[in-house]
């Protein structure tokens, strides 16, 4: 039994002034986290009960599919990641650190390497596979934007799992196995969620989908079809293009006096001035910006979109990985670049690419790479060839499906989970064989799956609170019945009772024995701390009656003091 009076516990009044969403006020104020720096958080006990039971119906999972518990270091040696390639391609997200020889390590931000190099010490035969490992550790990223508590931390606590196939029959299978017991987990861990396709950025490999939590804060951003069940992050999202057009078929390319016209708005405005009925849609904007790639490298890039939609950013760098996308401000050491004027006919010496929405042979009007200029029926593949097409315009609510053309619907959400189909990426890079049936090498194929442990508790704390507190599932709740006496009178010691027979029942129990504590606290912190089922000791016991109350729906019942035990139990068990 957790006592209020000992337990390591201090709830505050004020929210955090460096809180922006609600899980993270609501997990600090409520004493689960404390903040030690920017993105790095310590469990309180109760916090701590989150993490272990969040973790427990994670592990009850990928047990019950076959997958096996090892453990590795955060703190790992250079070496495997250099042969992957990602001691470079991670860029500042690693965190990197020398031992007092001047050896290079680093803390493992996630563990294909390891694994990897784990499974080909100790396995050589194609009777060895399939195998399936995970851990449940702690991760590092130096992430750029640390937020939202333990959200985006830069110390997090994640279950990893690798699955190790003889043939892509096998790793589908595994993929799978995974994807119905991701499905389990978040289901007892009471998250709403959707599975989305996702790129793979960072892992290469090809399918790949992501769980999202949905929740108005989330910093990803999902489609879902109104009609088919296509969904995708928007990082991902395939869009229904135009079909291609003969190019050949399309008027001659004019270049225009289009004075102050440096924006999209009065560029449409002043050609219909002219008499070219030009929509927005019709135009292309293109926008330069700066990609900085692993190992510092940086080069301008220029992205045309159509007019009427902005570049997204996050998507365009999902898309250049692991270039990182900066903004660029440095016309005047491309001279070439004409600020407002820009066109990708005749651009010369910077790299042009294009979104899908820009296809063959489509006229568009553009800047003519001149002040004061623009141009139009400038047509791709007759007056322009981009060297790549990267799809990087803003996704909006009603664009058509890539799949059946039905509009989309666009919401947001917290990633809490994702797999991967990672082929043989790290197989190659460490040469992971095994033996065939006929003595021949085959190379593994391998799988990678992710959950954010820590984020779970966050992504939960997100979706389920209201303006009083947190509300927790019963399945990750830190004890089950939180007990609380008020009153002078026999109240305590009849609450200490209750609590001690709930106890013998097999709940687990919060008793709020706090002596110098008034009704008003008391209450307020059990609407804070979200347990959800509390028995109330109060003024009723005089008629031999406490109440019972449910802190999703507020429902409050009144309840003899000799049946209430019995009421707890059926409802924490229901
Ligand atoms: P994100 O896009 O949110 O940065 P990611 O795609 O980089 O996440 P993965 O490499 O797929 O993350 O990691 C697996 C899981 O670990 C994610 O689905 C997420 O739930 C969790 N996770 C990743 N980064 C963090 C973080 N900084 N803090 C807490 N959890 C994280
Ligand atoms: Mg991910």
């Amino acid at each position: 039994m957790l006592r209020m009076s000992t337990l390591f516990l201090r709830t505050l009044r004020e929210d955090p002034a460096d809180a922006e969403v609600p899980s993270h006020r609501l997990l600090v104020r409520a004493g689960y986290v404390r903040r030690v720096a920017p993105g790095i958080y310590s469990w309180l006990p109760l916090g701590v009960r989150m993490l272990q039971n969040v973790s427990r119906v994670v592990r009850e999972e990928m047990d019950a599919i076959g997958a096996q518990e090892v453990l590795f270091p955060a703190l790992l040696p250079k070496e495997p990641y250099e042969v992957s390639g990602r001691w470079t391609e991670y860029g500042d997200l690693l965190f990197r650190l020398q031992d007092r020889r001047g050896n290079d390590y680093l803390l493992g931000p996630t563990h294909e390497e390891l694994f990897t190099l784990m499974v080909k010490g100790e396995y050589s035969s194609y009777k060895d596979l399939p195998v399936m490992l995970y851990q449940v550790q702690t991760k590092y990223r130096d992430e750029a934007r640390p937020r939202a508590g333990v959200l985006r931390g830069r110390e997090f606590v994640m279950k990893d799992s690798y699955s190790f196939d003889l043939d892509d029959a096998g790793q589908q299978r595994s993929y799978d196995l995974h994807r119905e017991a991701y499905v389990r987990i978040f289901e007892r861990l009471g998250l709403d969620y959707r599975i989305v396709s996702a790129v793979s950025g960072a892992m290469g490999g090809s399918a790949s989908e992501e769980f999202l939590a949905p929740a108005p804060t989330g910093e990803d951003t999902f489609v879902q079809c109104t009609s088919c069940d296509y969904a995708a992050n928007t990082e991902a999202v395939q869009l229904r293009a135009a079909d291609p057009q003969d190019p050949a078929a399309q008027p001659a390319m004019q270049v225009l006096d289009t004075p102050d016209t440096p924006t999209i708005e009065t560029l449409v405005a002043v050609l219909a001035e002219q008499g070219h009925d030009v929509p927005a849609a019709a135009t292309l904007k293109n926008v330069v910006v700066l990609l900085r790639y692993p190992d510092g490298k940086v080069e301008p890039l220029v992205v045309g979109v159509p007019g009427d939609r902005e570049v997204d950013v996050k998507r365009l760098e999902a898309n250049v990985h692991p270039a990182e996308v900066l903004s660029f401000d440095t016309f005047d050491e491309h001279p070439q670049l004409v600020k407002g004027y820009i066109g990708p006919q005749g651009l010369e010496g910077i790299r042009y690419v294009v979104d899908p929405l820009v296809v063959e042979g489509s006229a568009w009007a553009t800047g003519a790479n001149e002040p004061g200029k623009h141009a139009v029926d400038v047509v791709m593949g007759r007056d322009f060839t981009p060297s790549g097409v990267v799809p990087a315009a803003e996704v909006r609510a009603g664009d058509p499906c890539g799949r059946c053309g039905s509009p989309l619907e666009i919401g947001r959400g917290m990633e809490i989970g994702h797999i991967f189909q990672l082929g043989r990426k790290f197989a190659d890079a460490f040469s992971l064989d095994v033996l065939g049936p006929d003595s021949k090498p085959v190379r593994v194929t391998m799988g990678s799956y992710g959950i954010g442990v820590s984020r779970a508790v966050a992504a939960i704390a997100e979706q389920s609170h209201d303006e009083k507190g947190l509300v927790w599932p019963r399945s990750v709740s830190p004890v089950d019945v939180h007990v609380v006496g008020i009153g002078k009178a026999e109240q305590p010691a009849v609450a200490e009772r209750l609590a001690g027979e709930l106890e013998g029942r097999g709940l687990r129990v919060l008793l709020d024995d706090r002596r110098k504590v008034s009704p008003g606290v008391a209450f307020k912190d059990a609407e804070l701390l979200g347990i959800p089922t509390s028995v109330v000791v109060g003024k009723g016991l005089a008629d031999g009656l406490v109440e019972l109350k449910d802190r999703r729906s507020g429902e409050v019942r009144t309840v003899p003091v000799d049946e209430v035990v019995e009421a707890a139990v059926r409802e924490v068990l229901a």
